[in-house]
């Protein structure tokens, strides 16, 4: 995962190469000229303030987007808001740039990778979240939550318990994962890591794209540690290693 493709702005020409997610292979590019943009109706009423400065601007804007990929060429529709910031200009002197922020993009980019062996329900989730990325933090805090619940039943861990009074009770997610933990104690914290955030975004607090993003990052290992044993491959690999070299020595 390369966290600066979610964070840069795009300008007229440019946009970060997200890797398009229909071929999963090319680089998503700008299609020239096709980027759109006008100030907003508050943006043009502020000129009038005699306090008004060129950073007060606010734009919206729509773009297209293609795929490099040549049997691809998948096109993908942008849109977002934007202004007017300082910037370096060609001789070193400061000037005013525009940029623009995306808040959608359709099909939208996968912001990690997934494993082959992702459940569909999950992967699901996930993409929702993808996509509320940009426009709203908090729900896309939301769905990475429910994307945990459902990967807790598809790695077995119930999600009823029945108490000493011998009712059935619901499980929380906080205790499902604590049951997971149980036998799988590094991949079960860090997966209670993303909960808290999950939590945060349910409660209304705000969560910061640098969260996501670090859930993101997280996400991305820890899937692959449980769907895909990664660890265990790998100290196999190391094993066998180890085994036969240290025969040949013999
Ligand atoms: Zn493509």
């Amino acid at each position: 995962m390369k966290r600066s493709l979610w964070t840069a702005s795009i300008d007229t020409f440019r946009c970060p190469p997200w890797v398009c997610p229909v071929c999963n292979t090319g680089a998503v590019t700008m299609v020239k000229d096709s980027l759109v943009f006008a100030e907003t109706a508050e943006s043009l009423r502020w000129h009038i303030d005699e306090n008004w400065d060129p950073d007060w601007i606010q734009y919206t804007f729509t773009a297209w987007g293609q795929c490099q990929h040549s049997s691809c060429n998948q096109r993908f529709a942008i849109s977002g808001t934007g202004g007017v910031g300082p910037e370096v200009g060609e001789e070193g002197e400061m000037q005013w740039g525009d940029y623009f922020l995306p808040a959608a993009c359709h099909p939208m980019p996968s912001i990690i990778g997934l494993p082959d062996k992702c459940p569909d329900n999950v992967k699901r989730e996930l993409e929702s979240s993808f996509a509320l990325f940009w426009s709203h933090p908090e729900a896309c805090a939301g769905r990475i939550r429910v994307a945990l619940e459902l990967l807790m039943d598809h790695v077995g861990v119930p999600r009823e318990k029945t108490d000493s009074k011998g009712k059935e009770r619901l499980l929380d997610l906080h205790a499902r994962i604590d049951l997971y933990t149980a036998g799988n104690v590094e991949a079960g914290t860090q997966l209670m890591a993303l909960k808290w955030l999950g939590n945060a975004g349910s409660h209304g607090n705000a969560v910061s794209k640098t969260d996501l993003l670090d859930a993101f990052e997280v996400l991305e290992h820890v899937l692959l540690e449980i769907l895909d044993k990664r660890s265990e491959k790998v100290a196999m690999l190391a094993k066998k290693l180890t085994e036969k070299h240290s025969k040949k020595k013999k």
